[in-house]
């Protein structure tokens, strides 16, 4: 019998992707940073690659190594890489590695000098999110440099890309910007003799809504797991997670009872409080006091009092309510996590992620 559980439906990872992957002629590369955004990365990844994904992306080398570690061999790109990492090692297991500046190349030459093999790199061209990758002034140095050291067999350009700033915003005027940034990056490139294997830009957003984002690989990330990254608007994905616990506890208290720390919430009438055993250790972010949606047996009840760390309680009314009934925060049969995001005032990609690597047993089905 488990008291609280993360429940993520592997089945529908591997058909969202596949469903991404009917969408466009480029490769996919499931995007499983972040613990796979809640979901576990490995068993994220395995259930990408399954609906026909062909390459996984990651921020850091840990998480690279993570999944070779796990017996992973499906090509893997990680891009977020601070100076003085052991590149050499993700060189070693097959890593492409993304290099946005002159530093970060030269360590990818000394790491494929060191594994005694050339560094796969993507360069990464700023487009506009002045986030990772080389302005376009710094740009042609980058490539100038890069294109030398493939010819010294130090290191092999895969890729070049980018990333959008408003590709949840359909018709953003920064979309086609940034589209034509990441082309005039393109053709100085092919000016200076370097022509990738991949040109990538497209997150789930772009993926779905702009196919001229595509080029040869998309990146989506919530998509995979079932989330759309536009909100209010549904792309006919499955939702793979669901998190949801047993009531420990109800009693009946008469009006006028507080709730909880500090009394935030007073019971308006005589009521049945269910007590609910997740917190924001678990989770449950203390910003949904009196706001997050919870349902029992298909009712909708909103969090009463603050959110404590290991649990919550409910003013479930006169629902007939016993301990041991399910309470589910979102997924399967409950509130969606977009529901928790519009709640709260945040994106459904930071529920799941915060729901997946908590005390809370996750279990795959
Ligand atoms: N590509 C990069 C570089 C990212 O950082 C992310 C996630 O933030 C993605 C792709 C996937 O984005 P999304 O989850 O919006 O599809």
């Amino acid at each position: 019998m488990w008291q609280a559980e993360v429940s993520v439906d592997l089945d529908a990872i591997r058909d969202n992707v596949a469903r991404l992957r009917a969408g466009t002629s480029a490769a996919v590369m499931a995007v499983v940073k972040g613990d796979g955004y809640g979901h576990g990365m490995v068993p994220a990844a395995r259930a990408a690659l399954a609906g026909g994904a062909t390459w996984l992306g990651v921020c850091t080398l840990d998480e690279a190594l993570g999944l070779r570690r796990a017996g992973i061999t499906a090509p893997v790109l990680a891009w977020l890489l601070s100076p003085g990492l052991p590149l050499h090692e993700g060189v070693a297991n097959d890593i492409d590695l993304s290099a946005a500046s002159l530093g970060q190349l030269d360590e990818m030459v000394a790491a494929g000098e060191r594994a005694q093999r050339p560094t796969r790199v993507h360069l990464k061209i700023d487009t506009g999110l002045s986030r990772g990758g080389a302005t376009a002034d710094d740009w042609p140095a980058l490539v100038e440099a890069a294109a030398k050291a493939q010819a010294d067999g130090a290191i092999e350009i895969i890729g070049v890309w980018s990333h959008f700033v408003y590709a949840d915003a359909p018709g953003h005027e920064t979309i086609d910007h940034q589209l034509d940034q990441f082309r005039n990056a393109l053709a100085v490139a092919e000016r200076l003799g370097v022509r990738p294997q991949l040109r990538h830009i497209a997150n789930s957003a772009a993926t779905l809504t702009r196919p001229d984002a595509h080029f040869d690989l998309v990146r989506p990330g919530i998509a995979v797991y079932g989330l759309s990254p536009i909100p209010g608007v549904q792309f006919g994905l499955r939702p793979a997670m669901t998190a949801r616990a047993r009531v420990m506890l109800t009693k009946r208290v008469p009006a006028g009872t507080g709730v909880s720390y500090g009394h935030t919430y007073t019971t308006t009438r005589e009521t049945t409080l269910a007590v609910v055993p997740l917190g924001y250790a678990d989770g449950v972010p203390r910003h949904a006091s009196n706001i997050g949606p919870v349902s029992i047996d298909g009712v909708r009840h909103t969090i009463a009092g603050r959110v404590c760390m290991d649990q919550i309680v409910l003013d479930v009314g006169d629902q007939p309510v016993a301990p041991g009934d399910v309470a589910t925060l979102f997924g399967n049969g409950g509130p969606s996590a977009d529901d928790w995001a519009a709640a709260i005032d945040t994106i459904n990609y930071e529920i799941v992620t915060r729901f997946g690597s908590t005390r809370v047993p996750r279990v795959y089905h």
